[in-house]
């Protein structure tokens, strides 16, 4: 396959390239203007707290200065340490919702965690010709990292357990990736609709959405070497539920 290289090179055009910012030296508003959470929140839902109109490359210069004065020049060892390897003891699979961060809601920091984040924080089972973004994630985090912790974190009024409840009975029109993906957990669905027709739709998803999690520790197992990990006891899975509406958090194992 070497003589394709060439001309795949010879097509390859990604554009030229227009700095938008660049920061690298220490904010100078380090200890006087120390952002508060409120100004972040405030950008976040389109306002600067100058009430002008939002800026994405101003929003990204200013959470950088904001984490450059609050972890990265505070914690020069800590960041020294990290720039020449990483230990982390979890591997963290979260959904891609934006109110889930696993890095906010369990305070992770740098170095803490190996993360993975996708629709509905699901884990296919072992399969080398799908879905290798996922088996590679778990099989660096495993073999290389020699994580002890994976933890899977569903959460509240999840859209793509929605997504799963919902299609393809509501006769919407079918997503090109997001019903394949969702489909992995279809048989936690089946499960969920089988034992709780009597509840509310809403209801149905929340049960789902732990069910999910409880799907994806099952297929975990299905990957030789985190089998192997959990057999000698030197990776424990978890389950974990995250409901932004109580402001709850719930953290299980499988027997
Ligand atoms: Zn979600």
């Amino acid at each position: 396959m070497a003589d394709e290289q060439p001309s795949q090179l010879a097509n390859y055009e990604c554009g030229v390239k227009k700095n938008l910012v660049i920061i690298s030296e220490k904010a100078e508003s380090e200890s006087e203007e120390d952002e508060t959470f409120s100004d972040v929140t405030l950008i976040r839902n389109g306002q600067d707290p100058n009430g002008c109109c939002f800026d994405p490359v101003e929003r990204i210069a200013h959470g950088f200065k904001h984490f450059l004065s609050n972890k990265f020049y505070k914690y020069p060892c800590l960041f020294n340490e990290l720039a020449e390897s990483q230990h982390p003891k979890f591997l963290v699979f979260a959904c891609s919702d934006s109110r889930v961060s696993p890095s906010h809601i369990l305070n992770f920091q740098p170095g803490e965690a190996f993360m993975a984040r996708n629709i509905g924080n699901l884990i296919p089972i072992f399969d080398t010709l799908k879905y290798s973004g996922v088996g590679s994630i778990i099989e660096y985090a495993v073999e290389e990292l020699k994580v002890e912790n994976i933890l899977v974190i569903g959460h509240s009024r999840c859209g793509g357990v929605k997504r799963l409840m919902s299609y393809p009975e509501d006769g919407s029109p079918r997503f090109d990736f997001i019903d394949d993906w969702v489909n992995i957990a279809q048989v936690a669905k089946d499960k969920v609709k089988a034992e709780h027709s009597d509840l509310s739709f809403e209801e149905q998803c929340e049960i789902c959405a732990e069910e999910a999690v409880n799907l994806s520790l099952k297929n975990l197992h299905s990957y030789p070497f985190v089998k192997k990990g959990v057999e000698e006891k030197k990776i424990a899975l978890r389950g974990g539920y995250y409901d932004f509406v109580n402001g709850s958090f719930k953290l299980w194992e499988l027997e």
